[in-house]
């Protein structure tokens, strides 16, 4: 590649960087939250409840919210997603796709001031 080239692919490299960070920004004005939502069906424990003998009886869905980091912190939610939740969720997977693709294009561009 000739300088010209190279330099060219740097500026391309830098502005869709930048790009990304703007939208990030953006996102991140939007509440996201960094995790995802989980189900549960659970046996009551009471003796006489059909739960206690057949799996399709148990009782739920339940939902749970599961937070970053290593979503081991659950927030139970109970038999309805509060309104908006699932909206801030992928306002906060779209921010994680967005800062994969900026590691992406960073390290591309490190490779290429090697050169
Ligand atoms: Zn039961």
């Amino acid at each position: 590649m000739s300088v010209n080239k190279i330099n060219e692919a740097k500026i391309n490299l830098l502005d869709a960087i930048k790009d990304i960070e703007n939208q990030i920004q953006s996102l991140s004005q939007q509440d996201p939250l960094f995790g995802f939502i989980s189900t549960k069906y659970i046996k009551c424990g009471r003796e006489s409840c059909k739960c206690k003998q057949s799996p399709k009886a148990l009782h739920g869905p339940y939902f749970y919210l599961r937070l970053e980091p290593e979503y081991k912190f659950s927030k139970y939610l109970g038999r309805k997603v509060p309104a908006g939740m699932k909206d801030r969720i992928s306002v906060g997977t779209n921010i994680k796709e967005l800062e994969r693709k900026r590691k992406r294009l960073t390290s591309t561009l490190d490779d290429i001031d090697f050169v």
